[in-house]
């Protein structure tokens, strides 16, 4: 039976810098060398008691360096063990962290190798939607760390390529989007295959019920750690939302990035199909824009990521699993296009923007239809959103309308999580297919060509082979399988996880 502490409050004691805390003198020298002193409240209150082998549950907004707050405790505590042999047996996997997308994964493994360079301990990552060989090759090497989306993790674990027996120390990260996206039994089968004891650290923007429960299973007296209230949007954040048609809201998009002169805004779209077009509009418009979604092979998706935060990218048109988790530096707005039918997942759209300290603007776009949605929101951050009115120029919303007259109207649009997840175990191949190229030829102009540049933008949508391959084993699908089939009582006590992530379709 575990049992589980109040939150700390450390709020009144002076917050101690990196070197105060402790951390192997390695460990401090890349901490510094990134610019970094101050430990974030997360960091100040996760990293000594991680260090000191404790449980943590760790409730913290995106943006609040909650990546470090579980990586430098792991690594300090893996540097008793660190050794520079060449041999893969002496570097055995001793900290497994699951994160739910491909990009965190990349991102947390990023990280992991920034602040471990000047050690002797390996790192490596292995997600789905890329090429299984060059990771069985990583993982033959051997890796201290290894970061992983759970569904390619147990593809490894099927095919023996590695070896969990060794774990000390397990981090469940974004845990509640993992729980949302139906990876509950996955994580049961891999916490099945780890050595007890063992060190768990689970962290989640919020602590939902679910949270709790999955907690109260798998963490051994958890130290609960909470450093923003429980669905609370940073103050760093202005929030602001304009009612308007349906029709109108591409036009306000190219508005108020060119009026503005915004750079590196995530617009914010609730299905894969729109989130490619709209980005495609947008280029029509002379706004430079990509799409990020679970369609999008992973290369692809790598690729749109990195343009926008090379700066490249005026604009990314994202869905909500393929942007969680992100963390680009100075996005100073996010627009949701479509208000998200999940009040948390707007907690976390906006979490893009304001990050570390920084000011952030939220802008929401909203149909008369879509106001039930604002409310829930409302409801959920216990304060009123701002309505403003936007002036829209006349002549972006005339150029709007007459395009959609010639584009053939679409039955059905898929969801981002009616299908493949985009996190694991599909790889599709839909979605940018030609865009690049036309992309070059169509960048930075404020005035639409009179006509669409080819019929790639008037012909009505349909999937290809590979897309519809993948839709045959969307994950998903799969994990419901898993669902009826695991009868233990945490997957009874969580079952309301499936029923979120069937609910969000379009
Ligand atoms: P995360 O919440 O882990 O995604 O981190 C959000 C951002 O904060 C990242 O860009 C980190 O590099 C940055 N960051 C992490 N720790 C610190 C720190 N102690 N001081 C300043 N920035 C930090």
């Amino acid at each position: 039976m575990t049992s589980t502490t109040q939150p700390t409050d450390i709020a009144a004691a002076p917050i101690p810098t990196f070197a105060e805390i402790g951390l192997h003198p390695a460990l401090l020298q890349a901490v510094l060398d990134t610019g970094y002193t101050i430990p974030t409240p997360i960091q100040a209150q996760a990293v000594p008691l991680a260090m000191a082998g404790q449980d943590v549950m760790g409730a913290a907004q995106t943006g609040t360096g909650k990546t470090a707050a579980f990586t430098l405790p792991i690594l300090h505590r893996l540097m008793a063990s660190a050794n520079s042999s060449a041999s893969p047996a002496r570097h055995p996997v001793r900290a497994l962290i699951l994160t739910p997308t491909r990009e965190l994964a990349d991102q947390v493994a990023e990280s992991v190798k920034r602040y471990s360079k000047l050690t002797p301990l390996r790192s490596t990552v292995v997600f789905g939607g890329v090429d299984i060989n060059p990771q069985k090759e990583a993982l033959r090497n051997g890796c201290e760390v290894l970061i992983a989306t759970p569904g390619r993790l147990l593809d490894h674990v099927e095919q023996r390529n590695v070896n969990l027996s060794q774990v000390g120390i397990l981090v469940l990260d974004e845990a509640d989007r993992m729980l949302d996206m139906g990876f509950l039994p996955d994580l049961e089968r891999i916490i099945r295959l780890l050595p007890t004891p063992r060190q768990t650290l689970l962290f989640s923007a919020t602590f939902s019920n679910d949270i709790r429960k999955l907690g109260r299973t798998y963490l051994n007296s958890p130290i609960e750690i909470e450093v923003a209230g429980r669905n609370a949007t940073a103050d760093t954040v202005t929030q602001v939302a304009y009612a308007m048609s349906g029709d109108a809201k591409r036009a306000a998009v190219v508005h108020l990035v060119k009026s503005r002169g915004l750079k590196q805004v995530i617009v914010f779209s609730n299905t894969k199909i729109g989130t490619g077009r709209l980005a495609r509009q947008l280029e029509l418009d002379g706004v430079r824009a990509e799409s990020i979604h679970g369609d999008k092979t992973q290369a692809d998706r790598m690729k749109a990521l990195e343009a926008f935060k090379a700066g490249e990218l005026e604009v990314l048109v994202a869905t909500d699993v393929a942007a969680r988790g992100l963390d680009v530096a100075g996005v100073p707005c996010v627009i949701n296009y479509d208000l998200p039918h999940s009040a948390e997942d707007y907690v976390h759209r906006i979490g893009r923007t304001g990050r570390a300290g920084a000011l952030g603007e939220a802008i929401s776009l909203f149909a008369p239809a879509e106001e039930k949605y604002l409310l829930d929101i409302e409801k959920l951050i216990k304060s009123s959103i701002v309505r403003g009115t936007l002036d829209i120029p006349s002549e972006l919303l005339t150029r709007g309308a007459s395009r959609e007259e010639s584009r053939p109207s679409r039955s059905s649009f898929g969801s981002e999580r009616n299908g493949s997840s985009g996190s694991e175990r599909s790889s599709s191949g839909r979605g940018s297919h030609g865009e690049r190229a036309e992309r070059s030829s169509r960048l930075s102009r404020y005035s639409a060509p009179a006509k669409p540049v080819d019929d790639f933008f008037t012909k009505p949508y349909q999937p290809s082979a590979a897309s519809l391959a993948a839709a045959a084993q969307a994950p998903v699908t799969s994990v419901k399988k898993h669902s009826l089939l695991t009868k233990r009582p945490v997957g009874l006590l969580l079952g309301a996880v499936q029923k979120k992530s069937d609910s969000v379709t379009e």
